[in-house]
């Protein structure tokens, strides 16, 4: 018999879909163009914030708080069913933003602990080998998670489920139109009773293929990971920059923000950049081994804010989230799922209720 949704895209958003759609008893049937989170949810870094969170409009906020809250128990419940360890480090963040504080202050006075003011050496004590240009403020309840192990721990939770069948390696494209939209695999129709659409950067492409206009476009990030060596122990966000530490000691330093479509190739400009960048925050980084550069496609939408909801009965979407699908996933797919299920929403559906022109 037909699936009841046809999920297309297993990144985390789709992943963490099909989990609660599968877990409220819905038959899914997911099927990414490659293999099951290998895109920007491995290619990301995994803070559990967004970057400078005031910049943001509230309902990026409340996406962030709900799934803030939800993250411990969804990495502790994933690593008891599937025994990979997404690594959740709760070791707070420093963020350097002189011209921001009042703005940063104002943000985190309703919420508890989230930015706190410190000294220059109460900095210097949390990260001794961090050069900062300007006191930070203190963010101490932000956590990081190792991407890759994340993306794995949820493809080995979603081929463990009874109710969803994952496709990898297999292009889906959209025919016909918003009220009787069809999906194919090549020429061969796939049926569903619903289609959801969390194909990340690629959302904009795929909808064309009904005449759709949509602003979800691929935005190119770069990153460089440094070997082992345990130079920094919380994320260090500085200049738009940051360095994200693992528990093995290795520092992830990213990113590049590019606007040059799916143009996927690492290149040296790049890697110049970042890594004058990572030696002006962290100057002994200078004498530690690179072990990789790497460039993943953020689904890029206008003020981040994501789309999530209807666009008619039968094609739904849970895509856009930009710089901050990691931290915003876990709310995220819970309110698609309230939606589709005709339960009360956690939050307000309104602001991310897709806008298409067709
Ligand atoms: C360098 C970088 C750093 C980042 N850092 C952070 C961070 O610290 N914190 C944070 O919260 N976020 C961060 N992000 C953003 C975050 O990674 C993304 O917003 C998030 O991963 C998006 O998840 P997704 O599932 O929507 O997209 P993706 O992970 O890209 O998944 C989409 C999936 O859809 C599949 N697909 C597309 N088209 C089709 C098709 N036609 N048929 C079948 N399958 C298809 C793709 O193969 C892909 O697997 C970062 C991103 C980058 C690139």
């Amino acid at each position: 018999s037909s699936p009841d949704i046809l999920m297309v895209g297993a990144g985390v958003m789709g992943m963490l879909s099909a989990l609660e759609l599968a877990e409220a008893g819905q038959k899914v049937l997911m099927i990414d163009q490659g293999r099951a989170g290998l895109e920007a949810s491995w290619a990301g870094g995994g803070i559990i914030s967004p970057l400078y969170p005031w910049r943001y409009a509230p309902p990026i906020t409340a996406l962030a708080t709900w799934s803030q809250q939800a993250f411990p128990d969804l990495i502790a419940s994933l690593t008891d069913s599937t025994g990979i360890d997404s690594e959740l480090s709760a070791n707070g963040m420093l963020v350097t933003a002189t011209d921001e504080r009042d703005q940063a202050l104002a943000w985190g006075a309703g919420l508890s602990r989230a930015v706190i003011e410190i000294s220059d050496q109460e900095a210097r004590v949390l990260e001794p080998h961090v050069h900062l240009d300007a006191t930070p403020l203190w963010m101490p309840r932000v956590a990081s998670v190792r991407t890759p192990r994340m993306g794995q721990a949820l493809r080995q939770a979603c081929l463990d489920h009874p109710k969803i069948e994952l496709r990898e390696h297999q292009e889906v494209s959209l025919g016909g139109d918003l009220d009787d939209p069809q999906a194919f695999s090549g020429s061969q129709r796939i049926a569903a009773h619903r289609i959801v659409l969390s194909t990340g950067a690629w959302t904009g492409y795929l909808l064309s293929g009904l005449n759709v206009r949509c602003p979800i476009q691929p935005m190119k990030g770069q990153m460089l990971l440094f070997s082992p060596c345990h130079l920094v122990h919380r994320v260090v966000l500085a200049n738009g920059r940051y360095a994200i530490p693992r528990a093995d000691g290795r520092i992830v330093f990213g990113s590049t923000l590019e606007d040059v479509g799916f143009q996927r190739t690492p290149d040296r400009d790049a890697f110049d950049s970042l890594y004058a960048s990572a030696v002006h925050l962290v100057p002994q980084l200078a004498t530690v081994d690179i072990e990789a550069q790497w460039a993943g496609f953020r689904p890029g939408s206008p003020e981040g804010m994501p789309w999530i909801g209807p666009m008619s009965e039968k094609l739904w979407v849970n895509s856009g989230h930009f710089r901050n699908g990691v931290v915003l996933s876990p709310a995220s797919s819970r309110l698609l799922c309230d939606l589709m299920m005709g339960r009360t929403p956690i939050i307000d559906p309104t602001p991310y209720q897709p806008r298409n022109s067709v």
